[in-house]
């Protein structure tokens, strides 16, 4: 007789093709099944406790299982579940348009609904190139992306990604972007300063001789995430935004990963005052329960397509589920919990502990960089620390240490070679003191062990 354990894993392994997942090592192991959550700890089938010490791919803000969440996706049920926006509208869709409009940089108040980080992406672009269209520039029409960014997986989301690994292979297939170098100060020549400067001069000389082609730049703010979380020396986005404006080029801010108090600020544009022409919203926004996401527009973008029928400007764009009420509802539930938990006032102190904590780990003699922001950890580990030598790929060192980690009780994804740590906002200190020594732990144990 097999177990319930084992009947599911065949099933997984007969029928489930996993995201981001070689199949064929996945098939070869024995999944894990995540059978519930509670706080910030994630339970197996069979009751093993682990920390979600990714918050479950960087999006949940409260932990699991959060009474007062469940409460406002059960209320709204009992109204209705789901309706359109087509043509219509929905209580908590409209509340939280509201919201979100107050709460994100000035200038952005309009709210278009969608269901994942890519699809809010997709819209940003084709709104970015609509715009223009409609206010008859007709010759602006690509985009400026940057070097290893990374904004989501459907085909002009990864027009606009620039990692090789996820994205060479499409390239047939994808519409052409300007690529810019990102300031990785770690890997750059000169370091931090000459990182900036690299960045600023190669888009200022983009601009200075195409801005007329050139539609809008995307960027993930202050920390680029799936490259590695790698942030950007102070005043980068600030200044990048500035051009942007000398030059007529629209700004769309990428704050699928950075919003919702990730980095310390409810959205990292905040860090350097910067308001964009347009802004990506998801993961975060339900407390990471349900897939709504939201592109921000300013009245400026909005007016450009607001006009007579026969003049043919309207956004021609729209998902079944865009606008969902149990989404909206649990969104506007997290954000209260937000606010009357002073969460985001919170995330310093935190993020401070975090850091003091993982100092010990920089005279390890495999630790390269150890960035942060907010509560948003990447630790590059390097087969030589002098030199900078990487691990080589297929060494799967960040696998490795991610596999140990699991075995310590914490869960969390390796971008290559680089360890993450995004904890749930809600993680106590006590949480974080647990998590970083598991974290400690796992890479020590990796890099240093027999
Ligand atoms: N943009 C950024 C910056 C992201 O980090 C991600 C997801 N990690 C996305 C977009 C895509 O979001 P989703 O997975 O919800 O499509």
């Amino acid at each position: 007789m097999q177990t319930d354990y084992e009947r599911l894993a065949n099933l997984n392994k007969d029928y489930l093709w996993n995201p981001f997942t070689q199949m064929k090592d996945y098939i070869t192991s024995d999944p894990l099944i995540i059978e519930r959550g509670e706080g910030i700890k994630l339970y197996d089938m069979q009751g093993r406790a682990y920390y979600d010490g990714f918050s479950s791919v960087w999006l949940n803000v409260h932990g699991h299982n959060v009474p007062e969440l469940n409460q406002a996706i059960t209320d709204q049920l009992s109204q209705v579940a789901h309706s359109t926006l087509l043509g219509m509208a929905n209580r908590p869709a409209i509340e939280l348009a509201e919201k979100l409009a107050k709460i994100t940089p000035r200038g952005l108040n309009k709210v278009f609904y969608s269901d994942s980080g890519a699809t809010g992406v997709e819209i940003a672009i084709k709104m970015a190139f609509q715009y223009w269209q409609n206010k008859g520039v007709k010759s602006k029409t690509t985009f400026i992306t940057m070097n290893q960014a990374y904004h989501g997986d459907t085909i002009g989301a990864v027009s606009v990604g620039a990692i090789p690994l996820y994205h060479d292979i499409f390239r047939p297939m994808l519409f052409p972007s300007h690529v810019i170098p990102y300031p990785y100060a770690y890997r750059h020549e000169g370091g931090e300063k000459s990182a900036l400067d690299a960045t600023l001069t190669a888009l200022r000389d983009l601009l200075e001789t195409r801005a007329e082609e050139i539609a809008a730049l995307i960027v993930e703010p202050i920390v680029q995430g799936a490259s590695g979380i790698v942030t950007m020396p102070l005043n980068c986005l600030r200044e990048m935004a500035a051009i942007c404006r000398k030059y007529d080029v629209l700004l769309i801010a990428d704050e699928v990963a950075t919003g919702f108090g990730r980095t310390g600020a409810m959205f990292a544009c905040e860090l350097e005052d910067v308001s964009p022409d347009l802004m990506v919203i998801g993961k975060g926004l339900t407390g990471g329960y349900l897939p709504v996401a939201a592109t921000l527009a300013t009245d400026e973008i909005y007016h450009a397509f607001y006009a007579d029928y026969e003049e043919q400007k309207t956004f021609f764009h729209g998902h079944s589920f865009t606008g969902n009420p149990l989404g909206c509802a649990v969104a506007l539930a997290s954000l209260k919990l937000m606010e009357e938990r002073n969460m985001i006032e919170g995330v310093e102190a935190k993020a401070a502990f975090v850091e003091q904590k993982l100092s010990n780990l920089k005279d390890r003699p495999h630790v390269g960089d150890i960035r942060q922001k907010g509560l948003m950890v990447g630790i590059e580990l390097v087969r030589n620390k002098d030199s900078r030598e990487p691990y080589e790929w297929i060494e799967r060192v960040g696998v490795r240490a991610t596999q140990r980690a699991r075995e310590l009780g914490m869960l969390t994804r390796p971008l290559g070679n680089v360890m993450v740590f995004i904890p749930p906002l809600a993680s106590t200190e006590t949480e974080l003191d647990a998590m970083t020594d598991i974290l400690a732990k796992s890479i020590i144990d990796v890099t240093e062990g027999g």
